[in-house]
């Protein structure tokens, strides 16, 4: 691409003009005028280009621009734009069927949504309306969206300036053995005592006044702590034996990131609901969805189910999601993800890890990876403080700088970085990127001690 910075300031200046930023000081930002993408790469008006290990917002799994998906959105632009979520038509039915045939067990109707976060809103008001009970448990270190029920439900700092004492959320601590809640010293124990912890807050809670559990298989913003192997049949199973809900929230470990369809695959479990969006068509036109057990989808075939959204079913976006799955399938995606996560960028991360005293723990699979970075790797006190900002925060401001001096687009949240690429990046993309954030963990490092 040409540079022209001329155009790139003219961008900048028309969005502080009048765009209202997610999560943000509106005075303090500075976004980065984007020009174009395309595969793994975006890049800006000044000739910069970046290899982009964040996926946008962890989305892109299909990478920028897929051909096919752009042609699939076109055409069906010239067909049907939109139409009303009540009329049956061809894309919707389809990429609800090609859902279904991916989704665990008899999860097999799909409700869609234009998001994760309504999603998870759908997902809680289903287990409460199926069980007649009032109250969610959700984890900590976790994020479920930003809308009223979802920021509730999430754990982290997010949730703070929404907290409402009304949303009914109870949290509790799910395993992690690095930073162990309940000072387990190894996989076997942190599972047994993560699986008695949930069910002492139930039985203090009331199992009668609990409408539904909901996790995301694999934590992802919160870290991408996978469970160990007994956890998730554990929870199913005291789910099960309290009649409550079990909710897994895919929507970022869905649709290929953690090298399957579904993460809940690698633990041999099937939720009652399970929520998705992102990789389900790569955010090319928003859509995400839940995934609807027969059981509780029975609830709702006399009754009418309360909830609906005016583009629910969106074509352009089922359209999307039928030509994101059908090339995934065809392409070999996610087997792709699985194997550049087991071959190159799990191996190339353990490395990396070695060479940086910043570099407390590496952890990950498919194409789902954390480096938890640290002060000092035997005391693990991470590199910058729990929810740190300004100066506090100044060591992942350095590496973050030094990753996009780098060409490097890296995912910070907090003392982590994660290795989130497409499905799609090729073994010389990863070791591309791979060099770049060993070179850049040098800021990390100047910061031990
Ligand atoms: N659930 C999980 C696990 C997520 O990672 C996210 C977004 O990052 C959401 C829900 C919310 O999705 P959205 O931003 O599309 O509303």
């Amino acid at each position: 691409p040409t540079p022209d910075p001329v155009a790139g300031a003219a961008v900048k200046a028309a969005d502080r003009a009048h765009v209202f930023h997610s999560w943000s000081a509106q005075g303090l930002i500075d976004p980065l005028a984007v020009a174009g993408a395309d595969g793994a790469y975006f890049w800006d008006y000044d000739g910069n280009r970046y290899l982009d290990f964040s996926c946008q917002l962890v989305n892109t799994n299909i990478g920028h621009q897929h051909p096919k998906v752009v042609a699939a959105i076109q055409e069906q632009a010239g067909k049907l734009c939109t139409i009303a979520p009540g009329f049956a038509v061809d894309v919707r039915s389809e990429a609800a069927r090609l859902i279904a045939e991916r989704t665990p067990g008899d999860l097999d109707k799909i409700f869609f949504t234009n998001g994760g976060a309504e999603a998870v809103e759908n997902a809680v008001r289903m287990a409460r309306l199926h069980t007649g009970r009032p109250k969610v448990l959700s984890a900590y270190r976790s994020y479920h969206g930003a809308t009223s029920t979802a920021i509730n439900l999430t754990g982290d700092p997010r949730r703070w300036p929404s907290d409402s004492a009304s949303a009914g959320v109870v949290h509790f601590w799910a395993p992690f053995l690095y930073r162990s809640p309940f000072h387990a010293e190894n996989e076997a124990q942190e599972c047994e005592r993560a699986l008695r912890h949930l069910e002492d807050t139930i039985a203090f809670e009331g199992p009668q006044t609990i409408a539904a559990i909901v996790l995301e298989t694999i934590p992802g913003t919160a870290g991408i702590m996978v469970p160990p192997p007994g956890y998730l049949p554990g929870v199913r199973e005291i789910c099960d034996r309290y009649g409550i809900v079990f909710v897994l929230d895919e929507v970022m470990a869905g649709f290929g990131r953690t090298g399957r369809w579904f993460a809940a695959e690698h633990f041999d479990v099937v939720p009652d609901l399970l929520t998705f969006a992102k990789g389900v068509n790569s955010g090319y036109v928003p859509l995400g969805g839940v995934a609807i057990s027969a059981e509780i989808a029975a609830t709702f075939d006399q009754r009418p189910y309360p909830g609906g959204l005016t583009y629910s079913g969106h074509p352009l976006a089922c359209a999307s999601a039928v030509a994101t799955i059908n090339t995934m399938a065809e392409e070999g995606i996610v087997e792709n993800a699985a194997a550049i996560g087991e071959n190159v960028i799990g191996p190339g991360l353990r490395e990396i890890a070695e060479r940086h005293p910043s570099v407390g723990e590496v952890r990950g699979t498919g194409v789902f990876w954390a480096l938890d970075l640290v002060k000092n790797k035997e005391t693990r006190e991470p590199l910058v403080p729990y929810n740190a900002s300004g100066p506090a925060n100044q060591p992942m401001a350095d590496f973050a700088a030094a990753c996009k001096r780098g060409g490097l687009w890296p995912f910070v949240n907090m003392n982590r970085t994660h290795v989130v690429p497409p499905c799609t990046v090729t073994e010389t993309e990863a070791k591309e990127g791979l060099a770049v954030l060993d070179e850049a963990l040098s800021a990390a490092d100047a910061h031990t001690g």
